[in-house]
């Protein structure tokens, strides 16, 4: 059995501006267990990133709780890679720990320890600016781990890459996570990449959202995301899916 790392229980959000009041998620619930990989897919401004908002403690909730059962920290990887251009890609990767004042020997040590697994390490004293926007999420990824988050919060994480990177930095990206055994929340609204990446996709309707249905992926001979958008049943979880967002053409 997994342990129950996380209940969200009916949490519920409306932003409060001058003029009026914006529901922007209603009453959503769900468990997170140690080593899950969750995706969250929903219509563009639905509330998707309200979610990871709240999770990471940058927004109150209106309604609703949110039960740590253990002491647990958060990672939060943007969806834009907010690399900083004139510090170089070690220095980008420490920037978390220097900020904290957790920049021990050690922990420049582990970084040091995932630039060389994820293939970083040659780049280490260049700039954002000479890397491709695969590399640069590899990079972001790396700096987010660097605090040993026990939970990684991804908002669309593959959004500003071409398609053919997408593939790939998918495959890198769910290696990574897999390899350092975390526990991962994606917000995203590309329905294959959900299936392919996740244990779960929790589907949401419009604004404001509510949890339309929650998936169980359980795909025939799991492996790598690529691969397993070729297994026999990813396309009955992706019309299922396409038809709970209601897509119209
Ligand atoms: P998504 O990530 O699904 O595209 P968001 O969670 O960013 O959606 O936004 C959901 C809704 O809440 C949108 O209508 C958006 O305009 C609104 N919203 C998001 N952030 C704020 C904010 N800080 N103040 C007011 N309204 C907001
Ligand atoms: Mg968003």
């Amino acid at each position: 059995m997994k342990n129950k790392l996380l209940s969200i229980v009916n949490l519920g959000k409306v932003y409060q501006s001058k003029v009026d009041e914006i529901e922007a998620i209603h009453d959503v619930s769900f468990d997170l267990y140690e080593n899950d990989f969750i995706s969250i897919v929903g219509p563009s401004g639905c509330g998707k990133s309200t979610i990871l908002s709240i999770l990471a403690g940058l927004e109150k909730k209106s309604t609703g709780e949110l039960v740590f059962h253990k002491d647990l920290s958060i990672g939060y990887m943007l969806q834009d890679d907010s690399l900083f251009f004139w510090r170089s890609i070690l220095d980008n990767c420490l920037i978390g720990l220097e900020v904290t004042g957790k920049l021990t020997e050690e922990n420049k040590e582990y970084v040091i320890s995932l630039l060389k697994t994820y293939g970083l390490y040659d780049f280490k004293d260049k700039y954002p600016s000479s890397l491709s926007g695969g590399m640069r999420q590899r990079v972001a990824l790396i700096r987010t781990l660097a605090m040993k988050p026990d939970i990684l919060l991804l908002d669309e994480p593959m959004s500003a890459l071409d398609s053919q990177s997408r593939l790939a930095i998918s495959d890198d990206i769910y290696r990574i996570i897999k390899q350092e055994g975390k526990t991962a929340i994606m917000v995203t609204h590309d329905i294959s990449e959900a299936i392919s990446m996740s244990d779960k996709v929790i589907v949401l309707s419009k604004r404001p959202a509510v949890i339309k249905k929650i998936y169980e992926i359980n795909l025939e001979n799991k492996s790598t995301p690529i691969n397993n958008r070729s297994s026999k049943n990813f396309s009955s979880y992706y019309e299922a899916i396409w038809r709970d967002l209601d897509v119209h053409i």
